[in-house]
């Protein structure tokens, strides 16, 4: 299967990525985990990019273009598909994706959106902490871990991302409506869209994207 993981900051595409590289076993790339290895290696581009990322902005076209063809041509791994988490999220980087995507022959079949209201994603946000060590992620109240402050899968420690505050998730989302919400437009017109209620816990949206593959399973090739 190979999918495209559309939505605003805080509709839940991580923890859905998760679960459906789990199930499905395809490759698994989000442009923002990438980021934020590279500011954590402290490398050229993630010295760049954090200054971005802090301000709640998008990073440069021309950069994460660069970082997702470098990924996808190099990556053999494609025997079960792959996830796309975080990318496209402007027009440009969408044609651009397509490009990439005839060049290596590997189109996708669908790009899931998944809507969320601005409350919520605020809740959601706000309340987020992620292991600094394996990237799981967790809920202060609607997905606690066991012990505060400690990852139930490797015991790494948990922390608060600095553009997870309610400042700079409003500029997200400002940027989101702005940049990425008209992909959707885009990809709708391709007849690859396919909506679902990203208000959903993730376990239930993975159910019943499992469930709608399986009925297409003909026309999809996985
Ligand atoms: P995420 O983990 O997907 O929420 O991404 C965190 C931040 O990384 C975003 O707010 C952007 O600043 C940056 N980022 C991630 N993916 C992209 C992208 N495709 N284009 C531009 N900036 C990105």
């Amino acid at each position: 299967m190979k999918l495209v993981l559309l939505g605003p900051p805080g509709a839940g595409k991580g923890t859905l990525a998760a679960l459906l590289h789990k199930s499905l076993k395809v490759l698994h790339i989000s442009t923002g985990d990438i980021l934020r290895e590279e500011i954590k290696n402290n490398t050229p581009i993630g010295i760049e990019a954090k200054s971005y990322i802090d301000k709640g902005a998008l990073v440069p076209d021309e950069l994460v273009i660069k970082l997702i063809e470098n990924r996808l041509t190099s990556n053999k791994e494609f025997s079960n598909g792959y996830l796309l988490d975080g990318f496209p999220r402007t027009r440009k980087q969408a044609e651009n994706l397509d490009e990439i995507l005839k060049k290596i022959g590997q189109p996708f079949d669908c790009a899931v959106y998944m809507d969320s209201s601005l409350p919520l994603i605020i809740k959601r946000l706000s309340g987020r902490r992620v292991c600094r060590n394996c990237g799981a992620t967790y809920h202060i109240t609607n997905r606690p871990s066991k012990k505060d402050g400690i990852c139930d899968q490797c015991s790494g420690e948990l922390y608060q991302r600095p553009d997870d505050n309610e400042e700079t998730i409003r500029n997200r989302m400002d940027v989101y409506l702005q940049s990425t919400r008209p992909i959707v437009d885009y990809y709708k017109a391709q007849g690859k869209l396919m909506q679902v209620d990203g208000n959903k816990e993730s376990e239930e949206l993975h159910d019943l994207l499992l469930k709608t593959f399986d009925a297409e399973r003909k026309s999809y090739k996985y």
